[in-house]
């Protein structure tokens, strides 16, 4: 009888209420992509700083250029000339033009640019032969931005245009959530490091790989803490020292085998333990727990069921703790290429290639559905998802598919 299960829905809310956004750190706009701003930003400054020149041409008075036409060209005589990042020396009188690059600051006396397209050089005058009109080609100081005007909110996650923008405004450091650290240990006796000769009886530990890797795409920090034993004190004086970084999150030994010790060490640590089981699969064993504000995810061993998980609970969580206000990878819906059996009273994830037709997606598995099988989950886009009631999805019908891999979604199948 298995008792104390809740499912994927409870299971989200009850971590989601747990955490809560770090505190905010100042750094560089360069380091600042992907994070989530902590104050509102105000320009400082004018963007442009000064009326400048949106063309090579030339800069002038309109009351001389009104009438010029082809046939009429109207000849100034040309004063300078004025390249971006310089300022004029002189000003533009009656029957003068300066001639002027673009970005260049406007000289006093001139009020519209002619393009250089539209002129004809004559020695040290020049014929304008058309113009676009009065005021013309002119960026105004201040037309994108007025001091002092709001131009990033708090709370948006800042984009390579945001931090141009700060930068236009003369904003190098900007105020963000921190980003977490996650100290992620894997439990095992059977498991080598990377590097290790193989061994009769062992395998290579991938999860703390997995993790690693999916905890820096969230944009958080990973720490490496290495493989623990299976034994209760290895297990606690692991826990224990992981209990420094931000978050912790263990793989493995949380089921109910012989040697799944992680809850017992958990709370050895004085961990509160929320829950262990969750309605689903992969993952069915998932233990979550918080010591003091601290989150400590006890993921399954098996390698997808592990990363299964993690998308659905540590990620989520690993983004709200930086601020972020959508947590979810996205869901579409996809139309089921062929039958998916599963297994009714759990909510069941399929993974799947999503591929478009037409604008149509269309969904199949990537094959075997064993959760030991870290492939199925490398070559998957997406994953099915198969309600509790459920217990056959039908091939034709549409199912919702989380998106866990929307970037290759979208070089591979849209090219556009
Ligand atoms: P457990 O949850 O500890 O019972 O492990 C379930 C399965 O996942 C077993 O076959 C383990 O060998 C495998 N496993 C556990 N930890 C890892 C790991 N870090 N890397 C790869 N496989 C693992
Ligand atoms: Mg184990």
């Amino acid at each position: 009888m298995i008792r104390n299960v809740i499912s994927v829905e409870q299971a989200v809310e009850l971590i989601l209420k747990q955490v809560s956004p770090l505190p905010a750190e100042t750094v560089h706009i360069l380091n600042a992509t992907g994070r989530v701003l902590c104050e509102d930003v105000r320009a400082g400054r004018n963007v442009p700083p000064f009326a400048n020149s949106a063309m090579d041409g030339f800069a002038v008075r309109w009351q001389d250029v009104a009438q010029a036409g082809s046939e009429r060209p109207v000849t100034l005589k040309v004063l300078e000339e004025i390249a971006a990042g310089y300022v004029a020396r002189q000003a533009v009188r009656q029957g003068t033009a300066i001639k002027i690059m673009t970005g260049a600051p406007i000289p006093r006396g001139a009020d519209t640019i002619v393009r250089v397209e539209y002129t004809e050089p004559a020695g040290d005058q020049v014929r304008i032969q058309k113009v676009d009109g009065a005021g013309t080609h002119i960026r105004h100081a201040g037309e994108d931005i007025q001091k002092g005007q709001l131009i990033l909110e708090k709370g948006k996650v800042l984009t390579p245009a945001d931090i141009g923008l700060m930068a236009s405004v003369g904003k190098s450091r900007v105020r963000v959530y921190r980003k977490p650290t996650v100290g992620v240990i894997s439990t095992g006796d059977e498991l080598l490091e990377i590097d290790d000769s193989p061994e009769p009886g062992k395998i290579v530990n991938s999860n703390s790989y997995t993790l690693s890797a999916a905890i820096e795409e969230a944009g958080a920090t990973p720490m490496l803490l290495g493989i623990v034993r299976d034994k209760r004190r290895s297990l606690a004086a692991a826990f224990k020292k992981a209990l420094r970084c931000d978050v912790v999150m263990t793989s493995g030994g949380v089921s109910v085998g012989d040697y799944d010790f992680v809850k017992e060490a958990l709370r050895d640590v004085g961990v509160r333990m929320g829950f262990w089981r969750v309605a689903q699969r992969p993952g069915h064993p998932m233990a979550f727990g918080r010591m003091g504000r601290k989150p400590v995810f006890g993921l399954p061993g098996n390698p997808v069921s592990s990363m299964v998980s993690f998308l659905l609970y540590a990620r989520p969580a690993l983004l709200k703790m930086m601020g972020h206000k959508n947590l979810f990878l996205p869901v579409i819906r996809a139309t089921l290429e062929h039958d998916v059996r599963k297994a009714p009273g759990l909510k069941e994830f399929t993974r799947c290639t999503v591929r478009y037709d037409r604008d149509q997606a269309f969904a199949s598995s990537t094959g075997t559905q064993s959760s030991g099988v870290l492939r199925s989950l490398s070559l998957a886009q997406g994953l099915i998802v198969g309600r509790e009631e459920e217990s056959l999805l039908q091939a034709g019908t549409q199912v919702p598919v989380i998106l866990v891999n929307p970037q290759d979604l979208l070089q591979r199948e849209l090219g556009f």
